[in-house]
């Protein structure tokens, strides 16, 4: 069987055309589904937040205004850094406590709340306990499940301000809030050291 010119000719064409689109069919492949990629990030982003964060309402603006920018990696930071920043600055309610019915306390409950020389009382570990099964297994702030053993049990009025250690004044947090509310914490202190410092030259 003898071969048309013109076959041999559009059939090497076409293989000529196909190398190259099977050598880069990966970046052909991102190329196409570069969008569709962004929106299951977008929805598994918004899932896990919802899962982890129940209290946090997150606003997602971020994701219109991203719209222009081509490169879906870079989208994705922009919006990941603009959630972590909203995570961040969540403005955090100190609820009113509720207290742990009187029967299921201890004798040496109502003398260990008070302070003493800043140690932690020695029935600590039984307080975290109860407060963290008072607050649902979960953090304050952000809502996050936590297990026991990531808790962390706070005090809402420092000791230093008349805080004791009873169950009113307890609130469990997870780590990262607990980081959080550090860092705020630390920031607000410099601020009003430095307002005590330009008070303090000011009078002079
Ligand atoms: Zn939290």
């Amino acid at each position: 069987m003898i071969l048309d010119t013109d076959f041999i000719i559009i059939g090497s064409i076409i293989i000529i055309l196909l190398t190259p689109l099977y050598i880069y069919r990966k970046k052909v492949y991102n190329f196409f589904t570069r969008q569709g990629d962004f929106e299951t990030f977008e929805e598994n982003i918004k899932n896990y937040l919802h899962t982890y964060y129940p209290k946090i309402e997150f606003d997602y603006s971020i994701i219109q205004k991203t719209k222009m920018e081509k490169d879906a990696k870079l989208r994705q930071i922009l919006v990941i850094e603009d959630l972590v920043s909203q995570f961040f600055d969540f403005e955090y309610e100190l609820e009113t406590q509720k207290c742990i019915h009187k029967d299921f306390l201890w004798s040496t409950y109502e003398q260990n709340c008070k302070p003493i020389k800043e140690k932690l009382p020695n029935d600590w570990s039984k307080r975290k306990e109860f407060t963290y099964r008072r607050d649902n297994c979960k953090c304050k702030r952000c809502g996050l499940n936590i297990e026991l053993i990531d808790a962390q049990i706070i005090l809402i009025r420092p000791l230093a301000n008349g805080g004791g250690y009873n169950f009113e004044n307890l609130i469990t947090l997870c780590s990262d809030c607990n980081k959080i509310l550090n860092s705020q914490i630390k920031s607000i202190k410099s601020s009003l050291i430095e307002d005590a410092l330009l008070t303090k030259t000011t009078v002079k």
